[in-house]
């Protein structure tokens, strides 16, 4: 991935919170099951720039 700052060739990374992080559709009720998708996380190694991406991006 390239960084969108300086064009650099970004480095994966892993987010530290417990497990790391996911993120989940909003739904309408509560009978609706959530999408739920881990994130990867990329650093840019010369401007320190961070970008998020969901892994499952396609159930969304
Ligand atoms: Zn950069």
């Amino acid at each position: 991935m390239e960084c969108i700052k300086c064009k650099n060739e970004m480095t994966k990374a892993k987010l530290f919170t417990f497990g790391g992080i996911e993120i989940e559709s909003e739904t309408k009720s509560i009978f609706e099951t959530p999408e739920r998708s881990a994130v990867e996380v990329y650093v840019c190694s010369k401007c320190g720039y961070i970008e998020l991406k969901a892994k499952d991006h396609k159930k969304f």
